[in-house]
């Protein structure tokens, strides 16, 4: 109960942090919840595309999407990069983008690192709308130990789950590596949103674990 008390009160003060930089947040105490509000969020018959990301999977998004009333942008059909670069470019002009963030700060800052770079592209412009699902597993005291976070707790799992040799996956720790399976090219933070598109970043905390 206290615990719960207490994670309320993180996700109050990121939520009141986001706004401060022109994005929104919504608390979700569980992942049904969260999914009930995603999908809130998403109008029927819109354009939906997503970055890769455990936590939309696992509260259910993907699925929901996928059998919806959407015109989806679905990046797992692509055969070969020459697809997956259209794919990607298709996504940019979506009307909802799905993801996580791989940290997020107590002040309302985020924290993504990406390989090839089309979801941070996203993230910064393109899509009208950002929806992101983060479990409150992901909230760090500021931009140094976010990043600390992903290069060392988000991204062995993640080169796993990717089968790829980097020395994270062989160590479970950031190994500041150069390699061709180095999933860590674009370190984006976040710092606001403009004016203009105030309320387009939708964060949706979860106060359950998600993803990595
Ligand atoms: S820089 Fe390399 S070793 Fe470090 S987290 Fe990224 S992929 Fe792993």
């Amino acid at each position: 109960m206290i615990l719960e008390k207490a994670k309320e009160l993180r996700a109050a003060t990121i939520i009141k942090n986001l706004e401060k930089r022109n994005m929104t947040g919504i608390y979700c105490k569980t992942k049904g919840d969260a999914l009930k509000q995603a999908l809130d969020y998403i109008e029927k018959g819109s354009v939906v595309s997503w970055g890769g990301s455990m936590s939309i999977e696992e509260i259910g998004l993907m699925d929901a999407v996928k059998s919806g009333d959407y015109q989806v942008i679905d990046r797992s059909i692509a055969k070969n990069y020459e697809e997956q670069r259209e794919i990607f470019s298709k996504a940019v002009l979506s009307d909802y983008y799905l993801m996580s963030s791989n940290a997020i700060t107590l002040d309302g800052e985020l924290i993504n690192i990406d390989g090839t770079g089309n979801r941070v592209a996203c993230l910064n412009y393109g899509p009208k709308n950002i929806i992101m699902i983060v479990g409150m597993n992901k909230v760090t005291n500021n931009v140094e130990d976010g990043i600390a976070r992903v290069r060392n707790i988000a991204s062995p799992p993640n080169a796993l789950r990717l089968d790829l040799k980097t020395p994270c996956s062989i160590t479970g720790r950031c190994q500041d590596c150069y390699g061709d399976s180095c999933i860590c090219s674009q370190i984006v933070i976040t710092r606001r949103q403009s004016a203009a598109m105030r309320g387009r970043i939708k964060v949706i905390l979860v106060g359950e674990s998600l993803g990595y």
